[in-house]
Parts: structure tokens; sequence; C-alpha cells
């Protein structure tokens, strides 16, 4: 039986298995999953919030400071990522070595 945009009405929680009624919520990333309430708070909750402490903030290689990284996807601080960025765009000597930083940049 599906509800409303295909979720299910009842399900078993897959943490502690117990059946959930209602939509419940998304385990990710704890779990790729639904679970209870209780779970969700004891431990999807906890799990997404150390996960975003995780991704706050990364350190430079380049100048070792720390810096903010929300999306986990970046290597170089902004400064730092600017500054290679015109070295490499000045430059085909570093424009070949620094392919693969190059990459990283973009
Ligand atoms: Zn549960
Ligand atoms: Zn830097």
């Amino acid at each position: 039986m599906r509800g409303i945009k295909g979720l299910p009405k009842r399900f078993l929680c897959c943490f502690c298995k117990k059946t959930v009624t209602g939509p419940g919520n998304n385990a990710m990333p704890a779990k790729d999953g639904r679970c209870c309430n209780k779970c969700n708070l004891s431990i999807v909750i906890p799990t997404r919030l150390e996960q975003a402490r995780k991704v706050i903030y990364t350190k430079c290689p380049c100048c070792r400071r720390r810096f903010k990284d929300v999306m986990n996807n970046r290597k170089f601080c902004g400064e730092c990522a600017d500054y290679l960025r015109t070295i490499i765009a000045k430059s085909n000597y570093y424009k070949n070595k620094f392919k693969k930083l190059k990459q990283e940049l973009e």
C-alpha cells in the first residue's frame, strides 16, 4: 500500500525493525532506508550533525588555514584557489605541470 508521493504508509524501521505508520523519516546518510521518529532523533540527526561538522572546515594545503567548505568539494581556500588559478592561467609550463591541480580547482 503506497501513500502520497510513493511513500509507504507502513514500513519497518531500518534500525529497530519496528512497524512505523506514516511516511517516517529518510534515514540517509546513516542508512539507505526509512526509519521511525525515535531512531531519526537518536541515530539519523546526530549522524547528519556529525557530517555537517566534518564538511564545514577543511585545512588548505597551501596556506594551512582552515576554511569553510560546506559542500566538501574544495581542496584549497578561496584565496589560494584564485592565486593558483592565476598562475596556471599565466603560464603554459604550469598549465601542463599542474594539470591535475587545475582539475581540482575547477
Ligand atoms: Zn526505529
Ligand atoms: Zn589557502
